[in-house]
């Protein structure tokens, strides 16, 4: 068989793509090396939907930006996923860092005005400083003189977002193969005559051959969405090897029970000279409550992977104090990392031939506008001739897994998890308080779940303050059940993905 498309990659973007695409009568696979879906960068990041504010004018970032800041309320109640929209601020410290402050707040207006495709009247970005803004935000640090507020960033659990993406794409057709490694991309000069296709081949058409570690597909249309991965294929598809550095950022989380509450996201203008590390050390709570704090900014070289280091660590508690007063660091309990695919020209890289777009460099805010990057593939598919016809039965409703969180008290917390292995009501996490009722319900959605981190990414339990050392041993018999992996087999593959993390105990040490 010939797809009409195959899409590389399951983070993010190539999400994006296939829940749009997956509204049109079209044959998809898509094509992942993980062993579930968001494994990449769209795992480990902030989760952020960032103001145009602070996105460079006159990119394709800022044009992204723009078209799907917006958006998001409508796309996670359809994907029941949580997002809030907080707003953000971001600080200054000192009377130069007003003039950078100004700067970002043109950036933003300028932005709205070159890239804003309706009526919508513009998003309003202002300088507060004194008592209103210590009464938006309490907890600032004295130092902070003054703050842009802009009110239309917001937040949302990156992987959560991205399997929702993945589930409702799955459900409206698109075909998941997992550890399905693409390993070459070869165009074909001509079909075999028996192929079939959704669309009407002819047999001089060409196609792409997609060779993998399950075997070779055949596609008429490639999106190339493998993030890290997406140079050297594009590169083996005739793309150029285009520049694309990788920049890891580290993190702490501290545990959502004892994690103060900031009102906005807090980001700080960036000290003297160094406007390429970002916006310094960011704050702020998750969509669930626990304090996040990061990211740093290190030029890695390629083999390095998401483990964390103290140097980093430091600087970060560090960073984040300029910004808040109170962040109580012994109730940190995790550290974690993500690597952004940084692309020399400064600017994501999409382009198109011979029916294969290649995505590379897709840093932040990527996350932010994948909804838009989406619509771009879908224009760029229709401008290289792919028909497009509206499958009635498209369904855009993806349940939430996750609808709200228990607050037991510790005797209820005890009952509940004595219950028996059979009771939906059992809690199965006692620090996140999930019970398996919601275990099966995040297992069972059409993608196949085998890990203890996968499980964890979509429920909550092992997010708590034992991280897991619980729940873990209830959780491998109930997927091995599922998946007829050995609950040993599925502890060594942890244990050989698992990277070396500075711990809590390590964080204590250093305060
Ligand atoms: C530290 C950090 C902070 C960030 N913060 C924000 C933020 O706050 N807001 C924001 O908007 N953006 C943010 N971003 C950017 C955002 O996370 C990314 O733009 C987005 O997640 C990229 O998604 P992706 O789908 O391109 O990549 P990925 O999620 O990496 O997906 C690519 C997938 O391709 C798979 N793959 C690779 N090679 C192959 C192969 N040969 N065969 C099959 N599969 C393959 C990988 O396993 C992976 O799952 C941040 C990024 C980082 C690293």
């Amino acid at each position: 068989m010939v797809y009409d498309l195959i899409i590389i990659g399951a983070g993010v973007i190539g999400g994006a793509a296939a829940r749009e695409l997956s509204r049109y009568n079209l044959s998809i696979l898509s094509l992942e090396k993980e062993e579930d879906v968001c494994c990449g960068i769209s795992k480990g990041n902030t989760g952020i939907i960032h103001t145009p504010a602070l996105v460079h004018e006159n990119t394709k970032k800022a044009e992204y930006t723009v078209r799907a800041n917006h958006r998001w309320e409508k796309i996670s109640s359809e994907l029941g996923f949580e997002f809030q929209r907080t707003g953000a601020l971001i600080l200054g410290f000192s009377e130069e860092d007003r003039i950078t402050l100004e700067k970002y707040k043109e950036t933003g207006e300028k932005n709205q005005k070159t890239f804003s495709d309706d009526s919508r009247p513009p998003v309003q970005y202002r300088i507060i400083e004194g008592a209103e803004l210590f009464t938006k935000e309490p907890g600032l640090n004295p130092e902070v003189k003054l703050a842009l507020h802009t009110p239309d960033a917001g937040r949302v659990m990156p992987y959560e977002y991205g399997t929702a993406l993945w589930e409702n794409a799955v459900a409206n057709g698109v075909e998941l193969k997992l550890e399905c490694q693409v390993a070459s991309l070869k165009r074909e000069k001509n079909i075999p005559e028996e192929t079939e296709s959704t669309q009407n081949l002819l047999v001089t058409d060409s196609v792409w051959e997609v060779k993998t570690s399950k075997g070779a597909f055949l596609s008429r249309y490639i999106i190339n969405a493998a993030g890290h991965g997406s140079v050297e294929l594009g590169k083996s598809a005739g793309f150029p090897e285009h520049s694309v550095e990788k920049v890891k950022g580290q993190y702490i989380i501290l545990d959502r029970k004892k994690s103060p509450k900031i009102n906005n996201i807090l980001f700080q203008a960036p000290a003297k000279g160094k406007s390429k590390l970002g916006k310094g050390i960011l704050v702020t709570n998750t969509v669930y409550g626990n304090l996040l704090i990061g990211p740093d900014a290190r030029w890695i070289e390629k083999d390095e992977n998401a483990e964390t280091d103290i140097e980093s660590i430091r600087e970060i508690l560090s960073g984040a104090e300029k910004s808040c007063r109170s962040i109580e660091s012994k109730y940190a309990i995790k550290t974690f990392a993500g690597i952004r695919p940084k692309p020399k020209g400064g600017d994501f890289i999409i382009e198109m031939k011979d029916g294969f777009i290649n995505l590379c460099g897709i840093e932040s805010p990527g996350l932010t506008s994948s909804p838009a990057i989406a619509d771009e593939i879908i224009q760029m598919l229709k401008d290289e001739g792919l028909l497009l016809s509206k499958k009635p039965d498209f369904n855009p409703i993806r349940k939430p897994i996750v609808k709200s969180l228990l607050n037991l008290d510790m005797k209820e917390v005890i009952r509940r998890s004595e219950l028996p292995d059979s009771d939906l009501k059992k809690l199965i996490c006692r620090c996140e308080q999930v019970p398996l009722k919601r275990i099966m319900d995040g297992i069972e959605r059409g993608i196949p779940v085998t890990t203890i981190d996968g499980v964890r990414r979509r429920t909550r339990a092992g997010q708590g303050s034992c991280q897991g050392g619980f729940c873990g041993d209830h959780i491998r018999p109930i997927l091995s059940e599922k998946s007829g992996i050995p609950v040993e087999e599925m502890k060594s593959r942890e244990e050989a993905r698992a990277y070396p993390r500075i711990t809590p105990a390590d964080i204590r040490k250093i305060l």
